[in-house]
């Protein structure tokens, strides 16, 4: 054991940690990134980075890493091609989140952080005025402790601090596509819907790839694999390459309830449940819950309440509202498939309204609140599923 106490030791190399691990560094804080897996690692994701993440991210230049934007959505169901809908602006970068990841990982050390790969927290320690933590090659201690392992990492339950227990699966394949499969998507994100109960599938380009994949309701879970071959020999895609395969949950917090943070540890990004049930996305909420943790670390006050206070304000609207915002549509599509594609493709609004929030012009809690009716649907839809 090392005498060094760090100010923070944040658990998860991915979005929410490197983002936070950079934005403590540049403040002067001293900071260890600890990483399970050998870096750069895979992680099971379709990498589409909503427009609105730029600004999260300090306005970041992403140029380095992206394969490419998206600025129409394409919409099928069953593979069936329906009809497409363009913003004038980019909706969201597409990434291939070994790179991404990296390069937010590179930019923290640059800022100063110390980051250790191969390196799994095997368990903590909570005294009165630091954390020790464990890892192979010996423990570290840290006033502060920032749990950014994702979905399944196991800080959260060690701590005690019990969170976001809604999930969805979600499964991706990685193919090698051919010329006129990218051409197809040039630009375009494919969105499948029809889905019982809920979910899609998708197609986002990257270069010389596609990101293909399914997310559903967990009961689905066992027939996830066969329903994203489905959709994979629905659209032309059943005998092309396979470079990468892999399945992996999505918790939901869905309440103010749901616990972020406990004395000087705070949850960030999917480890606190931190992604929206219409879209399944979470990258823009955890380097946003980022954000609001060094902020929390570096104010000097009671981190917990502060975090917790920050998250209620800033992202659980969001997290409510796109909740409330997938049953309507979700009810609507199961119920009535052909109206309801009909309205969605003849009603422009509502395709402006969700651009508007994939760019970072708008929320979801803003375009909910401006529905007619908005206090009774908001009220009759949302309850849980
Ligand atoms: C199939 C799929 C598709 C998705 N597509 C999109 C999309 O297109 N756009 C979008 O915005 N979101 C998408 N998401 C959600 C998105 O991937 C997550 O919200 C995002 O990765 C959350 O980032 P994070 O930093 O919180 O966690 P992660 O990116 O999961 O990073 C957690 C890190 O913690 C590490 N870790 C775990 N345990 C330990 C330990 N004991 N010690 C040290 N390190 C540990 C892990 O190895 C991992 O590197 C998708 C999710 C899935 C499953």
């Amino acid at each position: 054991m090392t005498s060094e106490v760090w100010d923070a030791v944040i658990i998860g190399a991915g979005p929410a940690g490197a983002t936070a691990a950079r934005r403590l560094a540049d403040a002067g804080a001293s900071t260890l990134l600890l990483e399970k897996q050998p870096l750069p690692r895979y992680k099971a994701c379709g990498g589409g980075v909503p427009a609105r993440t730029i600004d999260l991210l300090g306005g970041l230049d992403i140029s380095p890493v992206s394969e490419g934007n998206v600025d129409t959505i394409d919409i099928s169901r069953f593979g069936q091609a329906q009809f497409r809908k363009s913003s004038k602006r980019p909706l969201a970068w597409m990434v291939m989140r070994d790179r991404f990841d990296q390069y937010l990982v590179d930019l923290a050390a640059g800022s100063g952080a110390s980051i250790r790969d191969a390196a799994p927290v095997q368990s903590i320690v909570e005294h009165d005025d630091r954390f020790e933590v464990e890892t192979p090659t010996g423990s570290v201690q840290a006033r502060h402790l920032l749990a950014a392992d994702g979905a399944t990492g196991p800080t959260a339950r060690w701590l005690g601090i019990d969170s976001a227990p809604t999930r969805s699966a979600a499964y991706e394949v990685e193919v090698a596509a051919p010329r006129s499969a990218l051409e197809r998507w040039h630009r375009a994100a494919n969105v499948d819907v029809g889905y019982r109960p809920w979910g899609y599938g998708w197609v986002f380009p990257k270069q010389g790839k596609l990101s293909v994949g399914v997310v559903t309701a967990p009961a689905r879970g066992r027939a996830i694999r066969k329903q994203t071959d489905r959709y994979l020999s629905r659209l032309g895609l059943a005998d092309v390459e396979v470079i990468n395969v892999q399945g992996h949950p999505i918790r939901y917090r869905r309440s103010v309830g749901e616990p972020v943070a406990s004395g000087r540890a705070l949850l960030l990004g999917d480890a606190a449940g931190l992604a929206d049930e219409f879209t399944a996305e979470g990258i823009a909420y955890a380097v946003h819950s980022a954000n609001l943790a060094a902020d929390a670390v570096l104010s000097g006050g009671d981190p917990a309440a502060i975090y917790a206070d920050a998250i209620n304000l800033h992202i659980q609207p969001e997290l409510d509202a796109a909740r409330t915002i997938s049953r309507l549509y979700y009810w609507c599509l199961t119920t009535w498939p052909w109206l309801a594609l009909k309205t969605s493709k003849h009603i422009n609004y509502l395709w402006r309204a969700f651009f508007r929030v994939m760019r970072g012009d708008s929320t979801y809690a803003e375009e909910l609140s401006s529905l007619p009716f908005s206090g009774t649907i908001t009220r009759t839809l949302s309850g849980h599923a």
